[in-house]
Parts: structure tokens; C-alpha cells; sequence
């Protein structure tokens, strides 16, 4: 049982205002495996003002010392890398090998993306007669969900703190205990008091008290669609700063002459990544009517690998997802699909009869999905696959292009060129072409529904900045 009691506020561990905890539920095993506290507007006021306090002297420090210092918490995150895949595996239901990887690896890489572009980023600039300074904008809130919870906090915990802001952070509750590892590491690596406050609860109490402090000049938030909103609305009335991180219901559009068995894996495999709780899993994929069949069985064929099981055993490739919750909505969505009269190619609402308990949806594709339907539309967030059959290009790129979000999205071909002209209609935020690996110094962040601002490299770092210029 992984239990805490206290916030992390002005560098020590803070008991509640309010008794009041959260349990955290483990994915597979449907047990209490942690508990943390329930934060309300008062535990929020004192983070904000510990973050008001540290500002001054924080934003002082010259970039090379705010490295250092992040160069600590990346020592700290490398150290405790184990931990904190296990733990994320437990509460989110990613299998270990990938958590390694990616829940407690990505967040570690991020960091150390953020010491390079410290080395030789130009915080003043000269235009003309005018000297442009780029200042820390600062105190910012930071609203982070579980799917992938330590690594959506970095990557807004290390730009901040490298642009010179403080931050109180919430973190998911539903994942929320590699936050409180978190927290631990920063205090170990001797960050000054003040500069990372950590206040859990829920969205509609700790979170948007955060949102309403008239102290914060900015919130950071990674989520739904629907909080995201809220959150805007809520930050007019102070009129701060909000970039958003949302959801996705992202395309992958196989032209004809694709490789066709390499683009239905990846496709495939990105779908079902962390059982389809990915903000940018290519959830959709657009096949050329003539190569449907071919495609269909393909992707049954790669579905069939993905062995559902415990995600902290080395063997299993797809696990639980998070919550009860998640599971009713997703096999709600499955249902919809068959009412809504795409074929079930496999996988189903039922529950896997392998598996006593655990919150399971089997890998599940369907086939002869039109645009109309939900399951064309609607972000699922669970291990469901829709293929919509085309007719020609230009089809296939208004298909792609119509939806309400635009995060992501992958194009495949054997001419380059044509990839490349077709990615450039595509309205999403990052494309990748021909399976492009993700590149952790790119801009990431949606079109449309799917957010505003950017992540990561110096594009997620300018948005921690304020503007100001001197004429002379
Ligand atoms: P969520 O919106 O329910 O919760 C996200 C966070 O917001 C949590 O910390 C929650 O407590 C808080 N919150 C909820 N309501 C709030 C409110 N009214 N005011 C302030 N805070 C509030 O989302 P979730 O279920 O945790 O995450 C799943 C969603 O996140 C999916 O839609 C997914 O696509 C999206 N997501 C997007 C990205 C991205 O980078 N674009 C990354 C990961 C997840």
C-alpha cells in the first residue's frame, strides 16, 4: 500500500486542511493500493502562495543554475526508474516492459531534452532598435490525467522551470502516486522551497480552485476535452493564460501504394498502446476500398498478438485500463459501433472469460466503419479499431480531416513525395509519415478540439515565456 498523507507545499510535506482521502485502485487486481489526500481551495491557496514567494528569486536565476538543478531531478528520475514503472503499471494497466520504457523513460528524456536547450537558448533577442526579453510568466498551475501521469507532469514541469516559473501541480487522481515520487525526488534534489507544489484532489474541487486563484498567470492542463473547456472558461475570469492538451480521434491514411502489412502493424500497434489510453493513437485507419479485405485480415492477424494478461508479467502486451469506469464507457462504445452496423471483425463488448478480475476489454477491431458512426468520431480511449474503407485520394484526405479533433495523424506510401504532399493537407498537429518516430524536441499539441499550444523542445518552453520589448 502506497500511502500519503500530506501535500508538498514551500518544501515540506503539509498536512490537509480537510481529512477527507482517495483511494487509488490498482488496474488489474481491482484493489486499494494507495490512498492520498483530497485537497480543497485552502490546501490550493497555500500552494500558490508558497509559488508567489519563490518566484522572485527563482526567476533570477541565471538559466545555466535553473539546469543544474533540473540536471539533479534528472539523476533523481534515472535512480528511482523502477519504481516508478511498477507503480505506474499498477494504477494505469501498462505492461512493464513498456512502462519502463515509456512511463518512467519518457518523462527521464524529456528532462534531459530541456538541459541541452538550456545550453543555448536566447532568452533576449535583438530586432532593430528594440531588445526583445523573454520572461518567465509565473506562478502556473499544472492539470495533468493518469493515462500517462509522471511524463504529462514533465513535460510541463520541466519547461517551467526552465523558462524561470514556479508551479502548483494536480495530478490525476486516478493516478496520482508517481506524482508524490515525484515530489520526493525534487525535495532530495534540493530544489528551493516553493518552486514545485504538489495539491491532489479532485478536478471539480483542487482543480479548479487552481484554475480561479487570481495568484496563477497560467494553467498547463493535459485532459479531456470537456475539462479543457471548463478550464478556459473558468481562466477568463482572471484572464490567464491556459494551453490545452486534449483528446484525439486520430487517422492513419494507407495510400494504395503503401506497404500495406507495415502500415496496418504500426497502425495497429499505436491504436492498442497502453490499451488505447494514448491521446494520439491512430484510432482510425483509412484503407483504399480495393485492399480493404487484405487490410481487414491484417489487422485481426495483429490484433490476435496482443495477449491480454497482468501487466506487471513480462509476457503481456495489452492490459487492463484504468478504471471501471473507462471499462463500462469503452464497451459501451463497442456496443454502439455494432448497433450502428460496422462489422465486428473480433474482440467484443463481453468481457475476456480468462480473466477474473481487472478492468479488461479485449482487442477489438471493426471493419466497414463509415464516418457517420461513433466509433468514427468519438475518442474511445480503449483498445478499439475502426477501418473506413476510400475510394480515392482526395476522399481520403476530407475522411481524415473530418472530425472535431486534429492531434495526430500518419500517412503511408512508397513515394515519398506523395506522402509528404498528402501530410501536408492533413489537419493535425504532428504527422508521421511512413512511420516517423516520435521526436521528443517537435511540437506537440492538437488543431481544432484538440487543444491549443505546444509541448516539448523550445516550442513547449516559449510557452512558459512572456514577451517583452525594449526600444532604445
Ligand atoms: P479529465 O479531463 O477527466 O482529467 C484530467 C485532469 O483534469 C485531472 O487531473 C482532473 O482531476 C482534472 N479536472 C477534471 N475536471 C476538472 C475541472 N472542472 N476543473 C479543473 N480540473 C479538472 O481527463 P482524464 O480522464 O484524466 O484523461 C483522459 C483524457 O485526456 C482523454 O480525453 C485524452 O485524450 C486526454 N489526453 C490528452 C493528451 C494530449 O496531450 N493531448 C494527453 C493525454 C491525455
Amino acid at each position: 500500500m502506497q500511502e500519503y498523507r500530506q501535500f508538498f507545499i514551500g518544501g515540506e510535506w503539509v498536512a490537509p486542511r480537510q481529512g477527507a482521502m482517495i483511494d487509488v485502485i490498482h488496474a488489474a487486481t481491482d484493489e486499494v493500493m494507495g490512498r492520498i489526500p483530497a485537497g480543497g481551495a485552502a490546501d490550493v491557496d497555500a500552494a500558490v502562495r508558497a509559488a508567489r514567494s519563490a518566484l522572485p528569486a527563482w526567476a533570477a536565476l541565471p538559466p545555466q543554475q535553473r539546469r543544474d538543478h533540473l540536471g539533479r531531478i534528472h539523476q533523481g528520475l534515472l535512480a528511482r526508474a523502477g519504481e516508478i514503472a511498477r507503480t505506474i503499471s499498477a494504477e494505469v494497466g501498462m505492461p512493464i516492459k513498456l512502462s519502463e520504457r515509456i512511463q518512467a523513460g519518457l518523462p527521464a528524456a524529456v528532462l534531459e531534452s530541456y538541459l541541452r536547450i538550456l545550453d543555448d537558448y536566447a532568452f533576449a533577442e535583438e530586432v532593430g532598435n528594440s531588445l526583445i526579453l523573454k520572461e518567465p510568466r509565473g506562478v502556473v498551475g499544472c492539470i495533468t490525467p493518469w493515462n500517462y501521469p509522471l511524463h504529462q507532469i514533465i513535460a510541463k514541469l520541466a519547461p517551467a522551470l526552465a523558462a524561470g516559473c514556479t508551479l502548483v501541480i494536480k495530478p490525476s487522481e486516478l493516478a496520482p502516486l508517481s506524482a508524490f515520487i515525484l515530489a520526493e525526488i525534487l525535495r532530495e534534489a534540493g530544489l528551493p522551497a516553493g518552486v514545485f507544489n504538489l495539491v491532489s484532489g479532485y478536478g471539480p474541487e483542487a482543480g479548479e480552485a487552481l484554475v480561479r486563484h487570481p495568484g496563477v498567470r497560467m494553467i498547463s492542463f493535459t485532459g479531456s476535452t470537456r475539462a479543457g473547456q471548463r478550464i478556459s472558461e473558468l481562466a477568463a475570469a482572471t484572464v490567464k493564460r491556459v494551453t490545452l492538451e486534449m483528446g484525439g480521434k486520430s487517422p492513419s491514411l494507407i495510400l494504395n501504394d503503401a506497404d500495406l502489412a507495415k502500415a496496418v502493424k504500426a497502425t495497429v500497434s499505436s491504436c492498442f498502446l497502453n490499451s488505447g489510453q494514448t491521446c494520439s493513437a491512430l484510432t482510425r485507419m483509412l484503407v483504399p476500398e480495393s485492399l480493404y479485405d487484405e487490410a481487414a485480415r491484417m489487422a485481426v492477424e495483429v490484433a490476435g498478438t496482443f495477449t491480454l494478461g497482468d501487466p506487471l508479467v513480462p509476457e503481456t502486451r495489452l492490459g487492463p485500463l484504468v478504471s471501471a469506469a473507462q471499462r463500462e464507457r469503452v464497451r459501451g462504445f463497442i456496443q454502439r459501433g455494432v448497433e450502428e452496423g460496422a462489422e465486428l471483425l473480433c474482440g467484443g463488448a463481453e468481457p475476456p472469460t480468462e480473466l477474473g478480475r481487472g478492468f479488461y476489454v479485449r482487442p477489438t477491431v471493426f471493419g466497414r466503419v463509415t464516418p457517420g458512426m461513433s466509433i468514427a468520431r468519438e475518442e474511445i480511449f480503449g483498445p478499439v479499431l475502426s477501418i473506413l474503407p476510400y475510394r480515392d485520394e482526395e476522399q481520403a484526405i476530407s475522411m481524415a480531416n473530418d472530425s472535431d479533433y486534429g492531434l495526430a495523424a500518419a500517412v503511408w506510401s512508397a513515394d515519398a513525395e506523395r506522402a509528404r504532399r498528402v501530410a501536408r493537407r492533413l489537419e493535425a498537429g504532428q504527422v508521421d509519415v511512413n512511420g516517423g518516430r516520435f521526436n521528443l524536441l517537435a511540437p506537440f499539441g492538437g488543431f481544432k478540439h484538440s487543444g491549443i499550444g505546444r509541448e516539448f523542445g523550445r516550442f513547449g518552453l516559449e510557452e512558459f515565456l512572456e514577451i517583452k520589448s525594449l526600444q532604445f
